[in-house]
């Protein structure tokens, strides 16, 4: 586990093997993203919610279940929505979006290549009006 603390913003960050089944990121343990993303604790003014802390690269192997991040050099925090809706096809999606309003790595946004297709038709996000980080089939049915 690595816990930092930025700008009053605790971020804990945890190996998959520790996310509950079930819980609002467990579904992305099964992508290709998990090797660049780890599930996230983040307590801020008194509030706690889960999301993941998300590289832009693959973080490196570090051993057996999860890869183990010294520090969160170019991650972002961001949370798991399903439901979106691509606005050319209909097809449903789930979004990986940047957390907003934390004072916490915002600029470590621009290290990250953004989603530019929806995963169902192929069109543009600013045609699909999908604009997040990564874009996925929705797990929970489309
Ligand atoms: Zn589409």
């Amino acid at each position: 586990m690595l816990r930092v603390t930025v700008n009053g913003v605790e971020v804990e960050v945890r190996a998959w093997a520790e996310e509950p089944a079930g819980g609002p990121v467990a579904a992305l343990a099964d992508t290709e993203l998990r090797a660049r993303c780890l599930p996230a604790l983040v307590r801020w003014r008194g509030r706690s919610f889960r999301c993941v802390a998300l590289w832009p690269e693959p973080l490196p192997p570090a051993g057996p279940p999860d890869p183990a991040p010294a520090d969160l050099a170019g991650a972002v925090l961001a949370q798991l929505v399903h439901g979106w809706r691509c606005r050319v096809c209909g097809g449903r999606v789930a979004a990986l979006v940047a957390e907003a309003g934390l004072p916490f790595a915002d600029t470590n946004r621009r290290r990250h290549r953004w989603a530019t297709n929806c995963p169902h038709c192929g069109a543009h996000v600013g045609r699909a009006r999908l604009h997040a980080l990564v874009l996925l089939p929705d797990p929970l049915g489309s």
